[in-house]
């Protein structure tokens, strides 16, 4: 019954499910991140294997032409693990993309992990220059310096507002104050003129980017909308008849448990969608 109700944002738990999702999200005219679902891997093994789905997609990706990149997180690469391995993982995934012409962005996780996800990516820039990204959260107080610094080596950044339960001494708390800085922080990125993603499903914030794009004269092509699969599609397929692109995060796997939890928290109406949808056929 749990695998039913996270069909609503995962799109399935194997290879094959998640290609022909991103074949019809391309055919909408979007492309894709590919996400294979976990975290907090316990052995260096389990590290090892997640990994080598990554590889397995980057090719699959290539061979099926399909317009799609790849989204992971450390902790499912063995950051809590081995740290050398995990670079040495994460450096082999850039490499293959470099090689394929594709890229790897950095899912952005809980507090304790952001200081480390960052350095990570500093680092892996310098090895595999734009073929690695960040992702920046902006309830976290922290985010301007984050951008300041990531924009002064041109990484690539996604901007979201934060899915984690962050305490008051380092996050903003209210919806104000995090729409406020997640504007302030996406005018940043527009001016950097480095190929950034605006990750939100907020209509009031996608409508000042897009308003501050034109006044700006900053090219649809110079940036990306980027939204979650099964969320707000009316609305993708909106800004893509509108000429602005459009990337949709594909989530896959058995691990879909963690993802799903999140994903309801955000919208507790979620939660009686689903119940309905579940009992309807
Ligand atoms: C492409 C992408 C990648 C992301 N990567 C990360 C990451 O690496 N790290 C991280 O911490 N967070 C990540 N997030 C999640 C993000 O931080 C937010 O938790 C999530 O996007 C909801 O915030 P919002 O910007 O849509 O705005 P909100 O203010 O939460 O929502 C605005 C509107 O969007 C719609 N909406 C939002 N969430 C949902 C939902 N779950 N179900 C249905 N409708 C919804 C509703 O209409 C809502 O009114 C990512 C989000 C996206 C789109």
């Amino acid at each position: 019954m749990g695998q039913k109700m996270s069909r609503r944002f995962v799109a399935g738990t194997t290879v094959e499910e998640l290609l022909a999702a991103t074949q019809e999200v391309n055919r909408r005219g979007m492309s894709v991140s590919v996400d294979n679902l976990g975290e907090n891997v316990t052995n260096a093994e389990e590290a090892k294997q997640s990994a080598q789905l990554y590889h397995q997609l980057l090719d699959l990706i290539t061979e099926r032409k399909l317009d799609a990149n790849v989204s992971l997180k450390l902790t499912h690469m063995g950051l809590d693990v081995d740290e050398k391995l995990c670079r040495e993982i994460v450096s082999g995934l850039a490499e293959h993309a470099a090689r394929v012409n594709s890229f790897v962005r950095v899912d952005m996780e809980g507090s304790p992990y952001t200081q480390k996800t960052l350095d990570f990516v500093h680092e892996l820039h310098e090895r595999h220059p734009g073929k690695v990204g960040a992702v920046i959260q902006a309830y976290l107080i922290r985010s301007e310096k984050d951008v300041q610094d990531l924009l002064a080596k041109r990484i690539r950044i996604r901007l979201c507002k934060g899915a984690y339960k962050e305490p008051a001494s380092i996050a903003f708390q209210k919806k104000k104050d995090v729409d406020a800085n997640y504007v302030k922080l996406t005018r940043m990125l527009l001016k950097s003129g480095v190929y950034h993603g605006i990750a939100t499903h907020d209509e009031n914030i996608i409508r000042e980017t897009t308003a501050f794009a034109k006044a700006e004269k900053i090219p649809a092509e110079a940036f990306e909308f980027q939204m979650l699969h099964g969320i707000r599609r009316d609305l993708q397929e909106q800004l893509v008849k509108d000429g602005w692109r459009m990337r949709v995060y594909i989530p896959f796997g058995t691990e879909w448990y963690p993802y799903f939890m999140r994903r309801l928290a955000e919208r507790p109406a979620n939660a009686l969608f689903i119940a309905k949808n579940l009992f309807r056929r």
